[in-house]
């Protein structure tokens, strides 16, 4: 599902160069689980918008469902996140003066999408992460685990084939952690959808199949077994 190969990035500032990633070799298989763990600045967040296209890297290779995104152009790679990629931000990022739904529907709104269809398919997923009844309200009616289940959902609407999240539940507490994390393992066991999660918590990681352990930019060679692995 996801090949990273020979990745290295660095920053430019006028004349300085900064190095943050250092020849990063991995995969991620459909329906995986997958953490990567590290602690701030170790180029997590980095390493996530490289893998989503957001960016494009210094050096190597990023392949998803086979195709090398560093290599299409901007309106290639606008269309393919859009079809193939979920993103889930700490801060939800969600469009305060839409509904819920509305929120939920929106990335099928630049498919062009019918409402009906839109409707159809953003009531069954907020059901699916549990606020279908939440659905006509304003983001700033939902506690912060209600406003990142609806955020999970507009992440799940266009059937992508990966789903990068970059500290979910870093705005949590722990109570509400726990019940986000149970959430993406159902939708992951059950939908056979891969997660990509970024946190620089152990715990949250240890839930996962499998963890990825940055240092500074290095990948750890004992990266490891998760507790559900
Ligand atoms: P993490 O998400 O693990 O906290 P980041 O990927 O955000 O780490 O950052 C990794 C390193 O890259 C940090 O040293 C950070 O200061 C640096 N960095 C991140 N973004 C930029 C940028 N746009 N320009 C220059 N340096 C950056
Ligand atoms: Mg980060």
């Amino acid at each position: 599902m996801l090949a990273v190969e020979r990745l290295s990035h660095s920053f430019r500032n006028g004349a300085e160069e900064t190095a943050v990633l250092h020849d990063l070799n991995f995969r991620v298989e459909k329906g995986e689980m997958v953490a990567l763990l590290g602690s701030s600045g170790s180029g997590k967040s980095t390493l996530l918008n490289l893998m989503a296209g957001l960016m494009k890297p210094t050096q190597g290779s990023i392949l998803i469902a086979g195709h090398p995104i560093e290599k299409m152009n901007e309106n290639r790679l606008a269309e393919f996140r859009r079809t193939h990629i979920g993103f889930i931000f700490q801060s939800y990022e969600l469009i305060p003066h839409l509904t819920v739904r509305e929120n939920v529907e929106l990335p099928l709104v630049f498919q062009s999408v019918n409402a009906k269809d839109r409707k159809d398919r953003a009531m069954k997923l907020l059901h699916q992460v549990g606020i279908g009844e939440k659905s006509e309200l304003f983001p700033s009616q939902l506690s912060g685990g209600q406003q990142q289940r609806v955020s999970i959902a507009r992440s799940l609407i266009t059937n992508p084939a990966i789903v990068f999240a970059d500290e979910p539940t870093g705005n949590l507490d722990t109570k509400t952690e726990t019940e986000i994390i149970d959430l993406l393992i159902h939708l992951n066991r059950h939908s056979g959808i891969t997660f990509v999660i970024v946190t620089h918590e152990h715990e949250v990681a240890s839930r996962t199949q499998r963890i990825l352990q940055l240092r500074d930019g290095y990948m750890l060679e004992n990266s490891q077994e998760g507790a559900a692995g």
